[in-house]
Formats: structure tokens, C-alpha cells, sequence
């Protein structure tokens, strides 16, 4: 707080814009932390909420159940591959990886085995509470905590760029170390692992690194193989970040479990969901209440963000090509506005998120200082984008149309020539 730059007030947003309290207009490139997909103050869903606020506000969720929860529930079960039909109700995108690790601990000990033992991947980031820092110690922030978190196994996240090889070990040589030090570890630790935890196809806060769907797929055949649990979390991949509905849905691959958050609810209100197979729902069912999960929260499944989450995946639905278009939409102004800066570098798209590196003798990382002042400029330019280090990315709301998204990359271009 001694050296922050004081924050910007915002009066009302509308659309792919923020204005500010001075009168300003600010595209949002980022859709405010990757939670807005329809643009902001959506007008259905504020009057979804405001219908459902004078129904039913909120009301305990152990015990009692109402429509909003339970017409959620059927449209993302339906929406998800077969064998995952069951969700646990949280309000955060960490609570509702905290709620998989519990789950994945508990099924194991429900069968009478004690499985302490997971694997997740350098880079990885899950959420800030205890346990989420736990299965994210491969991203850069914990250290100061780490006498608190148990501890994982690490693996090498292969990622993915246009100019794969360049440089480096070409995708398939990472893919294959990726998946040789996973048999490692299995190997050496029988019948310990109780899961496998990634961000499928796209590790957010570690800089929008992509892996191929190949790997997804080797990662389900080595879970079933052996007998491990394969949770996705796709708190920042879901409701159509990546060009498709899930990651799961656009890579083929199911896990057993899944986390939602972020997009949810369109932006609107904290709602989580982690959805699970019924394999692991069966492992919680016995006459005595022993293989119970005691997990639950004050606002479990509340009633507003159901509404929200509703409304927002009907325009989902109402909406796709916009997320499914944007991919191309990304190719072809990256080639127009940035083809001349050579000081980019790993250039990278995955359906509404285009990323590259720029190259600084800093060296490619979270705490590179560019990124605090090209964040600085790129307000000064009208833009919300604001750097993973030196990576800048752009994953706006859907609705922001060919004409603004052009701007976000025209302020790239101007800002890259005046460095
Ligand atoms: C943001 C994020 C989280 C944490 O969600 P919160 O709602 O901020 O707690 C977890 N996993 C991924 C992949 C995320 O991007």
C-alpha cells in the first residue's frame, strides 16, 4: 500500500466498457479477472436477480433444495460428458477446488486406503486458500506459506506455442517428459496417489500457457490405467473461454471431477460448482452417515447466483458463435496490428484468449517489472490489460465485436513502438 498506485473508481460499466468516476471509457481486455463473458450489466441478468430476489434470497441448502439450484444443476450435467452427473455447490473458484482435493482424499479413505499423494504441474495455479495454494505450489506465489501446505508432485507443464520447436524441445519431447515423470512418481508411490489436478488446455495466472489436448488425453489414460482420480480445473476454461462449451468438451476428455467458477454466472455473483462422476458418488453412500463429506457453506447454492448462472448460460447457448468465432477473429488482427514486432515472442491462441511473451532481458516471468508499467500505459490508452510479467494476453467478454478488440490490439502495437 506504500508504493500502489491509487486505485480507479469506477461509476458504471456497459457492454466490453468501464467508466471511470472522471468520465473516462476503458475497454475491458480482461474481463475484470476473467469473470465477465457477456459483457457487463448484462440487462437479463440483472433483472434474473432481481426476480429471484423477490422469490427466494437465499435459504440453507442442507436438508431443503429450490428451482434455481436444481434447474442449474440439470442444464450443466446435461451439457457435460455422461459419466459426470453429480455437483457439489460452493461460492469461489478455490473453495471449489478445496471441495475436489477433500473429495478425491475422502473416496480413498471411504475404500479403506489412505492416498496423501497429488500430482499437479509447475505453473499451475488453483485458488488462494490452504489447500488450493497446496496443489498450486507450482505457480509463484506460496513461498512465504510453504511450511503450511502439504506437499505434491510436481510435473513439467508442456507447453504449446505457434512456433512450437523454435528454439527449444519440440511439443512432443515435453509431452513425453511430462508423461515419463508422472509414471515416475506413480511408480515409485504405489497405490498413494490419489489424484492428478490441471488446468486443462490453458494454466491461467502462470501466463496463459497452453498444452494440446494429446496430453489431455494421455493424462486420462494414465488415471484410469491406474487406478487415480483426474481432476480438471476449469474455474477460468469454462462456459466458453476456450472456443468450446468446457476444455473437457472441446478436448474429448472427462474427468472425474470438474471445477467451475468464474464465467458462471456471467460475471455477476460468487457461485462455484464441483461436479463429479458417479463413481465417486457411490463412494459416499452408506446406511451409517460414516462416508459422509462434511463440507458446506453459509451461501451454498445460493438462490441469486443460481438465477444469474441460469440466465447467463442461456445467452451462452443464445450466443456461441461469439465464442466460437473469436479465435479467428484473434488470428487475424494478431497478424495485422502485430506482425512486425519482433520483440514478441510465443504467440498463442485457444478460442477467446490470445498470449505472447515479450522478449526481456528480465527473463520470462510473474515478477518481470514490465509488467506494472505497461499496465500503467495501457490505462493511459484506454485499455484494461493488465501483464502476467511479461506476458500480455487478452480474454475479453465475448460481446465486444471486431471494432473494440481491434483498438485492444492497436494499443499493443502503439505501446510495443514506443518501448
Ligand atoms: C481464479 C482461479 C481459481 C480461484 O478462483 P477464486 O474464485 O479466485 O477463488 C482457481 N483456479 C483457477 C484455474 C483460476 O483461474
Amino acid at each position: 500500500m506504500l508504493t500502489a498506485e491509487p486505485p480507479l473508481k469506477v461509476r458504471s460499466a456497459e457492454g466490453a466498457y468501464l467508466e471511470l468516476e472522471d468520465g473516462r471509457k476503458i475497454l475491458d481486455c480482461i474481463s475484470s479477472w476473467w469473470v465477465n463473458i457477456h459483457g457487463h450489466a448484462h440487462p437479463e441478468i440483472a433483472a434474473a436477480i432481481y426476480r429471484q430476489a423477490q422469490e427466494l434470497e437465499q435459504v440453507i441448502f442442507a436438508g431443503f433444495t429450490h428451482e434455481p439450484a436444481e434447474k442449474l444443476a440439470e442444464l450443466l450435467i446435461e451439457a457435460l460428458p455422461e459419466p459426470l452427473s453429480h455437483m457439489f455447490f460452493s461460492d469461489n473458484g478455490s473453495t471449489a477446488v478445496e471441495v475436489a482435493l477433500k473429495l478425491a482424499f475422502q473416496y480413498y479413505q471411504n475404500q479403506k486406503e489412505t492416498r496423501r499423494k497429488f500430482i499437479a504441474f509447475e505453473g499451475g495455479y488453483h485458488g488462494d486458500t490452504v489447500g488450493s495454494m497446496s496443489i498450486g505450489q507450482g505457480s509463484p506465489f506460496w513461498k512465504k506459506f510453504s511450511p503450511l501446505l502439504f506437499s505434491i508432485e510436481l510435473i513439467p507443464f508442456p507447453c504449446t506455442y505457434e512456433d512450437n520447436g523454435e528454439g527449444g524441445d519440440s511439443i512432443e519431447i515435453k509431452e513425453k517428459l511430462a508423461i515419463a515423470a508422472i509414471k515416475k512418481v506413480i511408480a515409485e508411490n504405489k497405490k498413494q496417489v490419489a489424484a492428478i489436478c490441471i488446468e486443462p488446455l490453458v494454466q491461467g495466472a502462470a501466463g496463459m500457457r497452453m498444452c494440446r489436448p494429446e496430453f489431455l488425453r494421455n493424462l486420462k489414460e494414465i488415471t484410469e490405467e491406474n487406478d487415480m482420480l483426474l481432476i480438471f480445473d476449469e474455474v477460468m476454461t469454462g462456459f466458453g473461454r476456450t472456443g468450446d462449451f468446457f476444455a473437457a468438451t472441446k478436448s474429448g476428455v472427462c474427468p472425474d471431477m470438474l471445477c467451475l467458477s468464474k464465467g458462471i454466472t456471467g460475471g455477476f455473483l460468487p457461485l462455484s460448482v464441483t461436479v463429479t462422476s458417479n463413481l465417486v458418488f457411490d463412494a459416499f453412500l452408506d446406511s451409517h452417515g460414516e462416508k459422509t463429506f462434511y463440507h458446506g457453506h453459509s451461501y451454498t447454492a445460493n438462490p441469486l447466483a443460481c438465477a444469474a448462472a441460469i440466465k447467463s448460460w442461456q445467452l451462452l447457448n443464445e450466443n456461441k458463435e461469439q465464442f466460437q468465432t473469436m479465435e479467428a477473429l484473434h488470428r487475424k488482427l494478431a497478424s495485422y496490428y502485430l506482425a512486425g514486432h519482433k520483440s514478441l515472442k510465443q504467440r498463442r491462441f485457444c478460442g477467446t484468449i490470445f498470449a505472447c511473451e515479450i522478449e526481456s532481458p528480465e527473463g520470462d516471468h510473474y515478477f518481470n517489472s514490465l509488467s506494472a508499467v505497461l499496465k500503467k500505459r495501457f490505462i493511459e490508452k484506454g485499455c484494461l490489460i493488465r501483464p502476467l510479467g511479461n506476458t500480455i494476453y487478452l480474454m475479453p467478454p465475448y460481446c465486444i465485436g471486431e471494432e473494440a478488440l481491434s483498438k485492444a490490439y492497436a494499443a499493443i502495437s502503439d505501446l510495443l513502438s514506443e518501448l
